[in-house]
């Protein structure tokens, strides 16, 4: 089981999910009152299961780009900003996109 570091809000919604304690420090920096969040450290997959139910929710379980609607297992957890490129894995840079619109953003 792999472990990542996930901010959280008072209530306790999974906000970001990051590699290191130092990442989601550096996070918290953009944030208002950062002294309200919490950092955890627990199991990757699970948060990113959470983190990816809550983008396909909220982007009404359909592509942002098509729109064409999508179960969850069909839904692709988009990054717009990449991972290699400093993004991170949270509510903001993600977005739901069908199996197309991915490959396309891909290239
Ligand atoms: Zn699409």
């Amino acid at each position: 089981m792999s472990k990542c570091w996930t901010v959280r809000d008072e209530s306790g919604n999974l906000l970001a999910i990051l590699d290191s304690l130092k990442d989601a420090t550096l996070l918290l920096e953009d944030y208002p009152q950062p002294e309200t969040y919490l950092i955890i450290t627990e199991d990757c997959a699970s948060a990113v299961g959470e983190l990816r139910r809550y983008i396909y929710e909220r982007d009404e379980c359909k592509c942002v780009a098509c729109g064409q609607g999508l179960t969850l297992s069909q839904m692709y957890m988009h990054e717009r900003k990449n991972r290699g490129q400093g993004g991170v894995r949270s509510r903001e840079n993600c977005e739901t996109l069908c199996f197309y619109c991915n490959l396309r953003a891909a290239h």
